[in-house]
């Protein structure tokens, strides 16, 4: 496991590298030839805070802090094979990432596309959802409220093996099958069907994916996430459009953690969906009486 270099390494390290040394020199005295490396995870948020902080630049600050552990896991003795050490932020380590990146890339499983964050105004980073605390950035020294901010990023289409992995599940012997379930709720997989409800004196349609289409009679209401593209268009010319808006910016504020778990709640956009089965119901049921009429009438 390689070590974040965020200052000299620490009793946790000490603890986690300790066992792994024993378990190397044991291996080597019963004949194994052992590979015993170790490495820096050098790349990431907390150099570039830091060297914001401090007016330094993250290389120097990394490096120096990757010097200094380094002495320290050589003055415990550890048995790693030095010539071997590796640093992800130096050409020569991450020349292989990016090869592996461009495979990738051709191959049409990395792409762009836009998709929300956690966006901290003070620290100008982006936060992962465990940094947001109460809809606050986590740093004691900052502590600005986050707000959800669309930005270009990277993916990596995943859902290209979701089969495969899926299948590949039932081969793991022994596993116990809580693991499994977690393995499988992870990656997502659900079969079911795309209904479109059309808008009512409108030309949007909004596409509602669900694994239970034989519910669609008992469909009463939409709701829709406030990200989604099409809010706008939906409360363009209607009363409801401050309180639409007050109630997005609201949500921008909170963090996806807290949006799953708080109680579901929203605001009327405005508009009415139609409920396509029903309309085709009632269309048939139109029809049958206009036919009982015309027999009345002849
Ligand atoms: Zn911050």
């Amino acid at each position: 496991m390689f070590a974040y270099p965020s200052g000299d390494i620490h009793m946790g390290h000490c603890k986690n590298y300790v066992i792994g040394d024993v378990i190397a020199r044991y291996k080597r005295k019963m004949g194994f030839e052992v590979l015993h490396p170790f490495g820096w995870d050098a790349f990431g948020l907390p150099a570039e805070n830091r060297a914001i902080e401090v007016g330094i630049h993250p290389r120097e600050w990394t490096m120096k802090n990757i010097q200094v552990s380094d002495e320290s896991l050589k003055m415990l003795g550890i048995s790693y094979d030095w010539d071997r050490e590796i640093i992800t932020c130096l050409p020569s380590y991450y020349k292989w990432t990016q090869w592996m990146f461009l495979l990738m890339f051709k191959r049409g499983l990395a792409y762009k596309k836009e998709a929300y964050v956690n966006w901290c105004p003070g620290c100008q980073t982006v936060l992962a959802n465990e940094q947001v605390v109460d809809g606050h950035c986590y740093r004691s020294n900052c502590k600005s409220p986050i707000e959800r901010r669309k930005l270009n990023q990277w993916f990596f289409r995943i859902t290209e093996y979701a089969e495969r992995l899926l299948k590949d599940l039932e081969r793991l012997d022994g596993w116990p099958e809580r693991v499994k379930q977690m393995q499988r709720n992870w990656i997502g997989k659900s079969e079911g069907t795309s209904i479109i409800f059309p808008i009512k004196n409108s030309d949007i349609k909004i596409e509602v994916f669900t694994t239970r289409a034989d519910t669609i009679f008992g469909v009463t209401f939409i709701s829709i996430a406030p990200e989604n593209p099409v809010l706008e268009d939906l409360i363009k010319d209607t009363p409801y459009r401050d309180m639409v808006k007050n109630y997005v910016l609201e949500a921008s504020r909170k963090s996806v953690v807290e949006r799953m778990e708080k109680e579901k709640d929203g605001v009327f956009t405005g508009a009415y969906a139609i409920n396509p089965v029903m309309v085709e119901k009632f269309q048939y049921m139109w029809r049958i009486m206009s036919l009982l009429n015309m027999e009345v009438v002849w």
